[in-house]
């Protein structure tokens, strides 16, 4: 792939955004009937459009679409492979419902589902990249009933092809950063070898920058992994934990999409914060290769929030940027192939 010139310090995101109140209640009324799909088409259009300006004006060098028309990162996937059914809702966290899908017969990739969602961001986005998060096979996997095949690492490795095929419509479309979600990948530390094994090949043959993106973990059952895992940054969560574990960045060789505010807490961290936080993470890793994002999607904190947390962001990063272009550090570039060790 083309390398891609970024100031050091690329600030991205991991994915979701905050829907804005309009784009809701047009949800709503198309699933009453009340607008039609072209309607709806033009509301998520502009709501992109939206995001990714506001990312953009407040500093995010790599933005997404910000999953405006996703509701939920499996159950997007599931209504789009061939092979799943919806059962009812089950209870998770608290008071939210998760519509638990079900593999109920062959899986198959029906099309591609997220590169139309690419092309329109990539129409609107000045940025010289954007990311696509797509959501992993063990975690699909894990949040579904499987009803059809043996064993749920069956399963996983039958959705991992579907991952992968998806992954190549996006670069022939011509993305450049794509970015594989598995919030449950550490949840069964007994089943990680094979986990790991499906993750890589769902990015197997890929020529374009592949992060991985993990959440809600105790990062030392992953750390095993770092070096089997074919991708080339790990986005990582360490704002909820208030950076005491850092240590466990050791033995990293690639790169690390650093959170750096937490995204459970509507407590909007300081651009002090902020700056210590990426100074401190510098003793574990080379400027060039630490990319600076929030812990995890933004989507269920307020908009208002989510915008002062992505300022504090940008001002935190934006100090360290000095102190790192006072020594002749001053540009990153995007690629496929890292060297971190
Ligand atoms: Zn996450």
């Amino acid at each position: 792939m083309k390398e891609i010139e970024l100031p050091i310090l690329p600030i991205s995101v991991i994915g979701s955004y905050p829907k804005p109140k309009w784009l809701r209640e047009a949800i709503r009324a198309r699933a009453e009937g009340k607008i039609d799909e072209a309607h709806m088409e033009e509301a998520y259009n502009d709501a992109v459009s939206s995001v990714v300006r506001e990312q953009e004006l407040l500093g995010v060098d790599i933005p997404s679409d910000g999953e405006m028309r996703r509701e939920e990162m499996v159950e997007y996937f599931a209504e789009r492979i061939e092979g799943f059914k919806f059962f009812g809702k089950v209870r998770v966290w608290g008071n939210n419902y998760f519509r638990k899908p079900g593999i109920v017969g062959p899986l198959k990739w029906r099309g591609p589902m997220t590169v139309e969602e690419f092309k329109f961001l990539r129409s609107v986005s000045t940025s010289p990249a954007v990311k696509v998060p797509i959501t992993g096979p063990y975690t699909i996997a894990d949040w579904s009933y499987i009803i059809y095949y043996k064993s749920k690492e069956e399963a996983t490795f039958e959705i991992a092809k579907i991952i992968n095929r998806e992954l190549k419509a996006l670069e022939e479309a011509g993305a450049n950063f794509v970015q594989v979600d598995e919030p449950a990948l550490t949840t069964h530390p007994e089943e990680m070898e094979w986990a790991v094994e499906a993750i890589n090949e769902a990015v197997r043959g890929l020529n374009i920058k592949v992060g991985l993106h993990v959440c809600y973990s105790d990062y030392r059952i992953l750390k095993p992994y770092y070096d089997k895992l074919k991708v080339s940054q790990f986005a990582l969560e360490f704002a909820n934990r208030g950076f005491s574990d850092l240590e466990v960045i050791r033995g990293l060789n690639v790169e690390l999409g650093f959170g750096v505010v937490d995204v459970h807490n509507r407590f909007v961290e300081s651009p002090e914060a902020v700056e210590a936080a990426i100074l401190k993470v510098l003793n574990y890793v080379k400027p060039e290769c630490l990319y600076i994002n929030p812990d995890c999607g933004l989507k269920l904190l307020p908009r208002k929030i989510a915008r002062e947390k992505l300022r504090s962001i940008k001002i935190g990063t934006e100090r360290v940027r000095k102190k790192l272009n006072e020594k002749g550090i001053i540009k990153t570039y995007l690629k496929s192939e890292v060297n971190c060790s």
